[in-house]
């Protein structure tokens, strides 16, 4: 006879770890105990010798699908003279306690919930401890079904003995229900009482006949509706105010998904994950969608259900619906019953509503493909909060607020960094609310008592504002320039602390000289970053204007960078309205409301504007994403460009590319070659500048990160332009490149300056 002391962490709580280190003891003729701390899972076993070291083996290799195991200790001792292995209480004091974010149904479940034999035969809520909701239910910490939105459900007399069972799947399942003691389901009109029948089976109907209806999800309401109905689209489009921007779709299965789709291998790893995030996916032509879905893009962003309510309403659907965040435009997404009626009777006919409360809000994650890599475009439902682990451990627990648009925050606390869940733009109050109440709730189930606190430079952003009224008086407060940190975020994925090349393109940061940045080649450490490259300054004729108008900034990048040029722009300046171009040029002149950007995605939008792809943009970044769409991926003329020296740095002056881009519209040569030249010349000008940067500063390793790079073609053609060169270029695979991304380089940078870190 031996003993072991063990101690197991990562994510082992909440995942049915407990059952199953309880049959493998059983297997192995072991005994001893096991039970939860906040921290790791502890394991006192005696045995044989071979019983002990088998039993080590499968507690690292067997482990149930939703653990994360990132250490087993284990100690010899002598044996303690146990009787029976025992599943012991559970120990909880100070700390937290590491559990999985909300799961897909795992396939046994599915199975349940489809066969007519099975108790739980056609009921939404099944779930086990390899699936369900848990952060989208969970009030407090320690995991326990009193602290969830399941609490005010008895459990019958069945599914008490499942979740009392060691044996069974259920075991300590919290949110474990069943058709007789679970929560329940039911269809209403707007206008009305609940409607009679099964609600599923109604549901389809209404969504047959062309209705709207806001159907109670994990992590929110989604409006559904006809993806093949234009009539529908085109209303929940008006209703919802949403004008421009694409619809995810739910559809039924992947052969569905290929339907519609160029479906490749991590595409289809990607819709199959257990995190089922919407997966953006180029289209094929002429497909059965409505094109009120997605105008005038390539792309469409599918998932496939991940709950037992999608599974069954997709069966009996059998077509793609669109699946989109129940809110108005830029709300967020309403998650209780009586909120759902008050915000979206407007928008939906009629409502599948439940009543398991929805505790957080979770919108749908997005991600896609980009290189070889899955990237996370928008980080929520079943992502977060799973914690980060950071190559370092820090003494101090931080917070970084974010930046403005797609906002997410990050708290670390030692080695770990929670990211929450996509917030939304920070321009509204309930956006605003919906901040705060998160970041509340992440602060008390992770004990996090921040003591520094990372802003971003813009003076004006809510967030900002936010930081400097933080309620502890005593905090460092430590403002982060915006592009060091979209670098550092994608260094910190990578675990790299040494200086990188640092390429940040997106559409808008504050930069040190009060310019707008966001064409920016750094070299950066954790610490600081010197600003060694950048594109040429161009004129934003009306400042924010010139973002929904990208005319105006053509009209500026024509008469500042390219006014000695002999190429004649007056047709496409005639396009301008005579009265406004007097405006705009008599404002630059002034240089009245004009600042200046070096931003990337400006100059994507007054490419897009020359080409006549998009005058106006309904939302920002439109112009660049539908540029990306028409694209030739084949094409592979680049046009000219100057690199100028600037003091110990360089310039992009991209005057000879637009100047060449506007002949060739003139020559009217096809829109998706001139398009595909325009990608590989911004990707080929970086290249070059990467190259000057690596002869002065003998860098081999670059870091791509920012917004631009939710652009599949910009993002290969520059990796492969870099790989060519030898050097190592590293992307996002665990946080966005967009500004949901950056709160993580915020709290690294703070990490990295605050003193005794
Ligand atoms: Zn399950
Ligand atoms: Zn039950
Ligand atoms: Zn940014």
């Amino acid at each position: 006879m031996h003993g072991l002391s063990v101690r197991v962490r990562g994510i082992v709580q909440g995942v049915g770890f407990r059952p199953f280190v309880y049959q493998l003891a059983e297997r192995y003729k072991l005994v001893g105990w096991v039970r939860n701390t906040n921290r790791q899972v502890e394991i006192e076993v005696d045995g044989g010798e071979e019983a002990l070291a088998d039993f080590l083996r499968d507690l690292r290799e067997a482990a149930p699908p939703l653990a994360r195991i990132d250490m087993i200790e284990a100690d010899e001792r002598p044996p303690l003279g146990f009787s029976s292995f025992e599943i012991v209480e559970s120990q909880f004091d100070v700390g937290w306690q590491s559990i999985p974010p909300d799961t897909a149904t795992c396939d046994t479940c599915l199975e349940e919930t489809l066969d007519p034999g099975e108790r739980r035969y056609a009921y939404p809520f099944t779930n086990c401890t390899h699936c369900g909701p848990r952060f989208t239910i969970i009030e407090g910490l320690p995991y326990d079904r009193s602290r969830t939105t399941m609490r005010c459900f008895a459990m019958c007399e069945e599914c008490r003995k499942e979740y009392e069972d060691p044996r069974d799947r259920r075991f300590h399942a919290q949110p474990v229900a069943c058709p007789a003691c679970g929560p329940k389901l039911w269809l209403q009109r707007s206008d009305g009482e609940p409607v009679e029948g099964d609600p599923i089976d109604l549901c389809a109907g209404m969504l047959e006949g062309g209705n709207i209806v806001a159907v109670k999800g994990l992590g929110g309401y989604q409006l559904a509706c006809d993806a093949a109905n234009p009539e529908a689209v085109a209303r929940l489009r008006a209703r919802k105010r949403r004008y421009g921007k694409p619809f995810a779709l739910m559809v039924p299965d992947v052969e569905w998904a290929r339907r519609l789709c160029r479906v490749g291998g991590a595409e289809v790893e990607a819709l199959q994950s257990r995190e089922r995030p919407i997966v953006l996916m180029r289209c094929r032509p002429d497909v059965d969608i409505a094109p009120q879905v997605a105008p005038g893009l390539d792309t469409l962003g599918l998932m496939l259900p991940y709950t037992p309510l999608h599974h069954l309403l997709m069966r009996r659907f059998a077509g793609p619906l669109v699946m989109t965040s129940g809110n108005l435009s830029e709300e967020p997404i309403a998650i209780g019953n009586r909120e759902a009626l008050e915000r979206l009777s407007e928008i939906a006919d009629a409502f599948l509503f439940h009543d398991r409360d929805i505790h957080a809000r979770y919108d749908d994650s997005v991600v896609r493909v980009l290189g070889d890599s899955v990237v996370p475009i928008r980080r929520a439902r079943s992502y977060a909060p799973a914690p980060l682990d950071l190559p370092f451990s820090a003494t101090h627990d931080i917070l970084a607020v974010g930046a403005h648009q797609k906002s997410a925050f990050c708290l670390v606390k030692e080695s770990k960094a929670f990211i929450s869940q996509h917030i939304g733009d920070l321009e509204n109050l309930e956006t605003l609310e919906h901040f705060q109440s998160s970041l509340q709730l992440f602060e008390r189930l992770f004990k996090v008592e921040p003591t520094v606190i990372a802003y971003d430079m813009h003076p004006d952003y809510l967030s900002t504002h936010f930081a400097h009224e933080y309620p502890v008086p005593s905090a460092l407060r430590v403002a982060v320039q915006h592009h060091h940190a979209h670098v550092v975020s994608a260094m910190v994925e990578h675990g790299v602390r040494e200086p990188v090349i640092g390429v940040a393109y997106d559409g808008t940061g504050y930069g040190t000289d009060e310019a707008i940045w966001g064409g920016e080649i750094l070299v950066a450490d954790w610490k600081s970053f010197k600003r060694v490259g950048h594109l040429r300054y161009a004129p934003m004729i009306g400042g924010e204007a010139a973002i929904r108008k990208p005319y105006r900034m053509a009209a500026g990048y024509i008469w500042s960078l390219c006014a000695a040029c002999e190429v004649d722009f007056g047709t496409f300046l005639g396009l301008v309205p005579i009265g406004e171009r007097i405006l705009l040029r008599r404002q630059l002149d002034s240089e009245l409301n004009t600042p200046l950007t070096s931003s990337c995605g400006r100059l994507f939008d007054a490419a897009a504007a020359l080409l006549g792809i998009r005058t106006e943009a309904l939302y920002e970044g439109q112009p660049a994403v539908e540029l990306e769409a028409v694209a030739d991926p084949d094409v592979d003329d680049i046009y000219p460009y100057d690199i100028l020296r600037d003091g110990e740095g360089w310039v992009i002056d991209p005057a000879a590319t637009l100047r060449a881009l506007w002949c060739e519209v003139r020559a009217r040569r096809p829109t998706p070659t001139i398009a595909a030249a325009f990608h590989n010349t911004v990707a080929d000008s970086t290249r070059a500048l990467c190259l000057k940067v690596r002869e002065r500063h003998g860098l081999e390793r670059v870091v791509l990160s920012g917004g631009c790079f939710q652009n599949a073609l910009l993002t290969r053609r520059l990796l492969d332009g870099l790989t060519k060169e030898g050097f190592e270029v590293l992307t996002h695979r665990l946080v966005p490149p967009n500004d949901g991304g950056i709160s993580l380089g915020q709290a690294v940078v703070a990490y990295a300056l605050t003193p005794g870190s």
